[in-house]
């Protein structure tokens, strides 16, 4: 008798072997060697026994596709692994799993408290979204422990925070964080999108709760939005039977969800490449006469290495530079790039590059984007898959069109 899938010896299997095999036996489905995309809405009962044994909790099954579909399962059961966690839930996109998180675990009176820099409809989902259903929220700078305790009070539900931070990369402390939150009776929620798992494991350094846009590395190619969510059984499963049955109905498509496992299958592969080849990047820029400083969690020079090198493993792709010259320079670097793509969004196998000042934030004034911490020169590179050397030739030819704008401008 041949061993069945997953059986053999005791030791817990590796990082990429779970990405890549877990949850699922393809002699359970035909032999075929990747899951089957259920394209089903519903599903029949055997009997009408059996229909209200599932209603009633007291049978395994499936019953209705906006909360479960065996697709969507295998993929839940791989970022529960992947994460450290006991279970998993995916949803249609990053904002469907942090609002589906926020409907379910707050009610009105409730406090929470956020760090100052996040994705940017993280912060208006918590500054205008919460606040408009009488939960009270505390953005503050989660660096300095300080600003924490100033506002942590026995009403807080939630301290959460993403680390490392945009666009400047700031990384926060899980561990010391977390521990906060939960002297004060709160959960730690971290949004894990910049590392996923294959870098850096929230749960691990004492998180509660580890959330994702599933849209940037983990689908990791730029065709897709989904969001994933993992921790405790008894938090997650709130968040299916509440959040994503009926408050958001942010359901996943079983296509997204045989997508994002697609894509899962080769992280840590891709994570430890969008790594090196940022971490070179941050090494030309910091040396360039064009930029001003760098900002990179692993790079020498960054004021937190020693907290990055605590809870991760390698430095991401992201990389974030200011360019001598400020908005004329950052126009005339966005301009003098050709294989690096202006374009938002992160972790694709494309190299992406975004200037806060003349894009995402062009609405605001230079004032109002100095008090986000967003300069003019400000840049923000999503270091994709390509051929570390055509990369840095392009990056060079940006920064010498920066230069020269500087020079025309003297
Ligand atoms: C993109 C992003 C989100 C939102 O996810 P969507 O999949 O676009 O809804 C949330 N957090 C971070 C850090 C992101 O980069």
């Amino acid at each position: 008798m041949a061993k069945k899938h997953g059986e053999g010896s005791n030791r817990p299997q590796g990082f990429a072997t779970r990405a890549i095999h877990l949850g699922y036996d393809p002699m359970d489905e035909n032999g075929a060697l990747t899951p089957p995309i259920y394209m089903t809405s519903t599903y029949a009962f055997e009997s009408a026994e059996a229909g209200g044994e599932l209603f009633r909790g007291e049978r395994k099954g499936y019953i209705y596709g906006r909360n479960r579909n065996p697709t969507q399962n295998i993929l839940e059961e791989r970022i529960a692994s992947l994460e450290g966690g006991e279970s998993g839930l995916a949803l249609a996109s990053g904002m469907g799993a942090i609002s589906a998180m926020c409907w379910s675990l707050l009610e009105a009176g409730d406090e929470i408290v956020i760090d100052h820099t996040l994705y940017g409809n993280s912060f208006a989902l918590f500054t205008h979204g919460l606040t408009k259903f009488g939960i009270t929220v505390h953005a503050v700078d989660l660096t300095d422990l300080a600003n924490l305790d100033k506002v942590l009070t026995k009403k807080t539900k939630l301290v959460y925070f993403e680390t490392p931070a945009n666009p400047n990369l700031r990384v926060i402390d899980i561990a010391v964080v977390s521990e906060r939150a939960h002297a004060a009776g709160a959960l730690a929620v971290v949004d894990n999108t910049f590392c996923t798992p294959a870098l850096q494991r929230p749960l691990e350094h004492g998180a509660d709760l580890v959330l994702h846009s599933a849209t940037k590395y983990l689908g990791g190619h730029g065709d897709l939005l989904a969001g994933l969510v993992a921790g405790p059984h008894e938090l997650v499963h709130r968040i299916r039977q509440h959040g994503l049955r009926y408050l958001t109905g942010a359901t996943i498509s079983p296509m997204t969800a045989f997508l994002v496992m697609r894509g899962i299958k080769t992280l840590e592969l891709r994570m430890e490449r969008h790594s090196n080849s940022a971490a070179a990047i941050a090494d030309m820029l910091a040396a360039h006469p064009a930029v001003a400083w760098v900002a990179y969690p692993f790079h020498d020079g960054f004021d937190q290495v020693a907290v990055a090198r605590k809870q991760m493993t390698m430095g991401g792709g992201l990389v974030s530079f200011e360019l001598n010259g400020g908005y004329d320079a950052g126009m005339a670097f966005m301009n003098g790039v050709e294989l690096v793509t202006r374009a938002v969004s992160l972790g694709d196998t494309e190299t992406l590059v975004q200037h806060p000042a003349s894009m995402t934030h062009a609405a605001y004034t230079p004032e109002e984007r100095a008090s986000h911490g967003i300069s003019e020169g400000l840049v923000r590179l999503s270091v994709g898959l390509e051929n570390l050397e055509d990369l840095l030739t392009d990056m060079e030819a940006g920064l010498d069109a920066a230069m020269a704008s500087r020079a025309a401008a003297e």
